[in-house]
């Protein structure tokens, strides 16, 4: 659980996070009977004295917000109408059945929720945050996209708006195996899998191939919603290390022989939250690997067509000499991530598993959106979009690098991504993400803090900011404020410190 603490407020620190969760319960965002985390456990991932939060949960005894059962911890008490006021959501007051108290019961909550938390603290107006995950909406094609759906509906009418082909609509899949061949790979329509977003192949082809205690290798740093997939699915993590080259394949031999991984889940293109690309060597050697110790590779190439320098290095699926690697792709990043619409290219026997596995899942993805994207495509506007995007994006970056290299203290680190949406940024002074997160939501600018990207979920003196959502102007302003929040921790010394030399290759344990 993340607590926005201001250090360097007359409030206590006690106060603060007695009110802080004081709000969440009357506001019903933590439901009765839900377990409070452990005083040891909270005290360090917020880095206080567990005093502190002893004292926090007393006071919320004392106004009758929660209870403590004899040996198994602190939960929320039902909501009295004395206690929730006027803003009380419908139903907060009500005692739930047991099954629902069992469910309370379970305290994890995906890592992304902490990211929605930090949000909604950014409460000024003129707020800024570099936390997203997407590009800039004000480049969202609405009215092509308008035009395309009205065509649609003429032209296909009831069958737009009955369920569609399991594998997807089957223009659009041919459509697709021509945007992935320019990218390299020798794809067919029927390789190509259409699903809800990138996550739901992420989902499906996490569910195929593991079960609960399996290991999955992943890049340390990951993408933060596939840590909280595999953990929803109790699978295990072990990382790799990641450089400027990407993952440090040379570190993987070891990891095969001593986890016996089911999956490598890797982002080799513009990798999130890194930025890395990794080299083409080494593209070779992970699939030779993966060969040789009988490991799929699942390849989530989510921003490959973002590039700001030369086109990124042939896809893993590219190098692939036959069924090694299930390559996975979006719209999201590249188009609009409302629509829905990633896909998996997949050959050999998994495409037809994976197929059952999406017809289980949600029975096909929305026909009249996939309809309306081909119509769309088909006109050659993807394209076009794809090539503005990547020109303001690449100025955006390059201002965004500039502003870090005038505002930040000595010691800020960094390199400039040749492609993507993430600058990585290594803080001085081994500050942390964490530590940082309240002052800087002080100075009204947000960021993904690097803790959220690890599978071992320890500090880190990292955060990820997003280059391409704002115009220069505000980026500008943005690294300002964030360059004054850091110069104001280092001074003040508030905020947790990460001890000793961390990069961000640190490797967790499994
Ligand atoms: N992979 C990566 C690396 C991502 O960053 C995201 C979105 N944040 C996804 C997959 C899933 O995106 P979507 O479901 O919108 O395609």
């Amino acid at each position: 659980m993340l607590i926005p603490l201001d250090h360097r407020s007359p409030l206590p620190l006690y106060r603060q996070i007695q009110d802080f969760l004081s709000g969440e319960i009357r506001s019903g965002a933590l439901p009765a009977h839900t377990r409070l985390p452990a005083t040891r456990n909270l005290a360090q991932s917020l880095g206080v004295n567990r005093l502190t939060i002893t004292t926090a949960y007393e006071g919320l005894a004392a106004d009758g917000l929660v209870y403590g059962r004899q040996g198994s911890g602190t939960y929320v008490a039902p909501l009295s109408e004395a206690v929730t006021g006027p803003t009380a959501p419908v139903g907060a007051s009500q005692d739930w059945p047991l099954w629902q108290q069992e469910l309370l019961s379970h305290t994890w909550l995906p890592a992304q929720y902490e990211l929605d938390r930090m949000s909604a603290a950014l409460d000024r107006p003129d707020a800024i945050s570099f936390a997203a995950g997407m590009g800039d909406s004000s480049l969202f094609p609405i009215d092509d996209f308008r035009r395309a759906v009205t065509d649609i509906l003429r032209r296909d009418g009831r069958a737009a708006l009955s369920y569609g082909e399991r594998a997807g609509f089957a223009p659009l899949r041919a459509t697709i195996a021509r945007i992935v061949t320019e990218r390299g790979i020798r794809a067919l329509p029927q390789h190509i899998l259409v699903t809800s977003g990138s996550q739901q192949g992420l989902s499906l082809v996490a569910r195929l191939l593991l079960r609960p205690g399996d290991v999955a290798l992943v890049e340390s740093p990951t993408y933060a919603g596939a840590i909280d997939l595999f953990r929803s699915l109790d699978v295990r993590l072990a990382g790799v290390p990641v450089d400027a080259q990407g993952m440090q394949v040379d570190r993987l031999e070891a990891l095969l022989t001593t986890h016996h991984p089911r999956l490598i889940y890797t982002m080799p293109t513009y990798q999130n939250p890194t930025g890395t690309c990794l080299s083409t060597a080494r593209r070779r050697q992970l699939i030779d690997l993966a060969g040789r110790y009988n490991v799929p590779i699942l390849e989530d190439e989510f921003a490959g067509d973002l590039h700001y320098e030369d086109a990124a290095p042939l896809p893993l699926a590219a190098l692939d000499p036959g069924g090694r690697v299930i390559y996975m792709g979006t719209f999201s990043k590249m188009l609009m991530p409302g629509l829905r619409l990633g896909f998996l290219v997949a050959v050999g026997p998994v495409y037809e598993r994976l197929l059952a596995a999406k017809r289980v899942d949600d029975l096909s993805s929305s026909s009249l959106i996939q309809r309306a994207l081909e119509a769309y495509i088909t006109v050659g506007r993807y394209q076009a979009h794809l090539r503005r995007a990547c020109q303001l994006y690449g100025h955006r970056r390059d201002t965004m690098a500039e502003a870090l290299r005038r505002y930040l203290p000595a010691g800020a680190d960094w390199t400039t991504p040749a492609g993507g949406l993430f600058i990585w940024l290594r803080l001085p002074g081994g500050l942390t993400g964490q530590a940082l997160a309240p002052v800087a939501a002080g100075e009204g600018v947000g960021f993904a803090p690097g803790e959220l990207f690890f599978p071992g979920g320890r500090s880190q003196p990292y955060v990820r900011l997003n280059f391409a959502e704002h115009p220069p102007e505000r980026i500008e302003e943005g690294v300002r404020r964030l360059g004054r929040a850091v110069v104001r921790c280092l001074s003040t010394g508030s905020g947790e410190r990460q001890s000793g030399d961390v990069l961000h290759n640190e490797m967790p344990a499994i």
